[in-house]
């Protein structure tokens, strides 16, 4: 079990994160969702350890800075960092090893051949489009099979068999029991089983709720995101979306009146 107590996070006189608290449970896929600048990723580096902050963070009871705590934790950044003068295998081989894995080669292939870079092995960090850094990034990632991942705007910059083999991989790790958080501040992105939904706006916690209380309400995740961070009602949500729905209705009957017969 993840924790995180009270934590406050200020950048100068910047409050990014305050007085933040929440708790993830094994076995379950949390959505982070918030507009940008709303504290996502800063809450999420706080929890892996890369930042200093106020409050308390602890896994499985443990303090999230810990090396015991550390082996537990995965994290995949929103954006790459790779070495240019290292080929993807060199960076899968790498990590491997500081991460002391035995018997590693079988993982990299599957990983590799999952994310369709297994004929690109002997390619340098530089040489690769954006999309196939992106998928190193994730390989590089998912490789420790930690316990609990923490996945920053993952879906970003995929193309959409990378997206599909992401959320499937991801529910795999889910029924395998990991504890699953996954920042977006793409809402039509969350297509796939998640169980609980945080959703942060100015730096602080506007919503905790679990999918079952969400339907019990009767209420669509978007309808949420808007009744929290607008102050919408959710009829209104749905009669924005109505709204937009038959709009686009009108202008494809009117392009298709423009269009000559067949
Ligand atoms: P999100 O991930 O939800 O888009 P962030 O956690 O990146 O939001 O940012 C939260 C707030 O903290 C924003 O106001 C952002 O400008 C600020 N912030 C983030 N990183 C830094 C930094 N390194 N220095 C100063 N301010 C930062």
């Amino acid at each position: 079990m993840l924790y995180v107590n009270h934590v406050t996070k200020k950048y100068g006189k910047t409050i990014a994160v305050n007085d933040v608290t929440f708790g993830l449970e094994p076995g379950s896929l949390t959505v982070l969702l918030g507009p940008n600048g709303a504290g996502k990723s800063t809450i999420i580096k706080s929890i892996i350890g890369f930042l200093k902050y106020d409050g308390e963070i602890t896994v499985n009871e443990i303090p999230n800075k810990t090396s015991e705590a550390r082996k537990i934790l995965g994290y995949i950044p929103e954006l790459p960092s790779l070495y240019p003068t290292l080929t993807v295998i060199e960076h899968m081989e790498f990590i491997a090893r500081a991460y002391k894995m035995t018997n590693y080669k079988d993982r990299i292939e599957m990983l590799l051949q999952r994310f369709e870079l297994a004929d690109k092995k002997k390619k340098f960090g530089d040489e690769l489009s954006k999309g196939m850094q992106q998928k190193l990034n994730l390989c590089i990632g998912l490789l420790p099979d930690p316990d609990i991942l923490l996945m920053d705007e993952p879906l970003l910059g995929l193309d959409p068999h990378a997206i599909k083999e992401l959320k499937n991989y991801i529910e795999e790790m889910r029924q395998a029991g990991k504890t699953l958080l996954i920042s977006t501040h793409i809402i039509d992105s969350v297509d796939m089983l998640w169980d609980k939904t945080i959703i942060m706006q100015n730096g602080e916690v506007r919503a905790n709720v679990s999918r079952s209380e969400i339907e019990g309400q009767g209420k669509t995740l978007e309808e949420l995101f808007f009744e929290v961070t607008e102050g919408l009602e959710p009829s209104s949500v749905r009669a924005t979306a109505e709204e937009e729905a038959q709009a686009n209705d009108a202008a494809s009957d009117a392009d298709s009146k423009g269009e000559p017969e067949k």
